[in-house]
């Protein structure tokens, strides 16, 4: 059975490429009859906020992606050190204090990603990966592998930004034992002009486009454009019908751009369809608040 998940830090608001990284691995889910994990990565005792996680939530149920599991890294510590103590102990990391170390060996790897083709990387440009921080909490890779394998994740469905850190997952999935997943790295998604997506050209929370009165399946409509298509120049999808059409091997390999006028169109065709009463619906909280 396919398994995905979406797994974000609780350390600031999901923001535009978290909804859609999210989106498509519900969507493959949906699509394959399979299950969608949530995983919070909330590693980071510091960063982490409550109040970021409860907003992590309640968009997500905003935008109808619901899960099917839901873990929280910060309760499985001692799965991560019982992991890294059997590396340490089969030679393949060291200790640096209450530090544990992986070896990296040098060899050529190659990746066959879902989306991208072949990525070849080559070790030897990767120095020893720490697995388990002074303060003994985990890395980010090293959590992320141990965890995708307890999870039995079949697909990992996650942003371009991450694909360095394939390879620093790959070789502990082979010293572990575990099997391999298969990855599927979405391209960027750019500001209106080509650059980073900034808070200007768009990258604001998906609970901004909420309180901007964005319809919640008009912006999914939105995102799923953001790096797939339906086929055709059909730019209106429902999600019903997407669920039938969608395959991650189809998502677009280059970068897409947000533009903000592409969505308040979508938006004005969501609008358009309601009933009255939906729309009532809608608009009845927006005016009691702004009484
Ligand atoms: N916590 C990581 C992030 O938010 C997850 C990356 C991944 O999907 O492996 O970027």
């Amino acid at each position: 059975m396919i398994r995905v998940r979406f797994a974000p830090s609780p350390t600031g608001n999901l923001h535009i490429g978290g909804g859609r990284t999210a989106l498509f691995n519900w969507l493959y889910a949906k699509a394959k009859g399979g299950k969608f994990i949530l995983r919070i990565e909330d590693t980071d005792l510091v960063r982490s906020k409550k109040e970021y996680l409860d907003e992590i939530l309640d968009s997500l149920t905003w935008l109808g992606i619901g899960w099917d599991e839901l873990y929280h890294q910060g309760e499985r510590f001692d799965i991560y050190r019982d992991y890294a103590n059997q590396l340490l102990s089969k030679g393949f990391a060291y200790k640096e204090g209450q530090a544990i170390i992986f070896i990296v060996q040098p060899q050529k790897l190659k990746i066959q990603d879902l989306i991208h083709g072949d990525i070849e990387f080559d070790t030897s440009l990767i120095k020893d990966q720490v697995l388990i921080k002074s303060d003994l909490s985990p890395t980010y890779n090293f959590a992320c592998v141990v965890d995708d394998a307890a999870m039995k994740i079949t697909h990992i469905i996650r942003g371009d930004d991450h694909i360095s850190n394939t390879p620093k997952q790959v070789i502990i999935y082979q010293a572990l034992g575990f099997l391999v997943p298969e990855f599927a790295h979405l391209p960027l998604i750019l500001g209106a002009e080509g650059g980073r997506l900034s808070k200007r050209t768009g990258a604001a929370a998906i609970s901004d486009y909420r309180n901007m009165g964005y319809l919640p399946a008009a912006l999914v409509n939105y995102l799923l454009l953001l790096g797939w298509s339906p086929g055709g120049n059909q730019e209106i999808i429902d999600i019903k019908e997407a669920i039938n059409k969608f395959d991650i091997r189809d998502a677009n390999k280059t970068a897409a751009a947000f533009n903000m006028e592409k969505l308040s169109w979508i938006n004005a065709q969501y609008l358009r369809m309601l009933e009255d009463n939906e729309l009532l619906g809608y608009l009845k909280p927006l005016l009691l608040e702004k009484k």
